[in-house]
């Protein structure tokens, strides 16, 4: 799963829509229990992501991060290229091997230092 880089407002706004078009409707503390505020991992940002219902059985780079080689990393989330990166000792960007995008041959091109080998 990838995150919503959204602002809580924006989140809350997206989230009414949504419920609007659900059916059966989502339960009545569907608003109160989405979005989610998340810390990145070994950072001290915050960011609003989709509930972890929504990615339950999948790995996610938020709820179920997998047993991967650059854990130690902070994570960094790329608002221009919606993908979130783990930020190697050397400063390069490595995609999150839990972002979907990581395993894709174009999105996950990036200047690797090869910190990122083996994850
Ligand atoms: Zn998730
Ligand atoms: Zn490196
Ligand atoms: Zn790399």
């Amino acid at each position: 799963m990838v995150e919503i880089p959204l602002t809580k407002q924006q989140a809350e706004m997206l989230i009414r829509i949504e419920a609007k078009l659900l059916d059966p409707p989502p339960p009545s503390d569907y608003i109160d229990r989405v979005p989610e505020k998340h810390r990145l991992e070994n950072t001290k940002t915050y960011m609003f992501t989709h509930h972890k219902d929504k990615c339950a059985g999948q790995y996610c780079v938020i709820h179920n991060m997998s047993d991967h080689s650059m854990r130690n990393f902070p994570q960094q989330f790329r608002y221009d290229r919606y993908l979130m990166e783990r930020i190697c000792p050397h400063g390069i960007g490595h995609p999150d091997p839990d972002d979907p995008k990581a395993s894709d041959r174009y999105e996950s091109i990036h200047g690797c230092d090869g910190c990122c080998a083996g994850a």
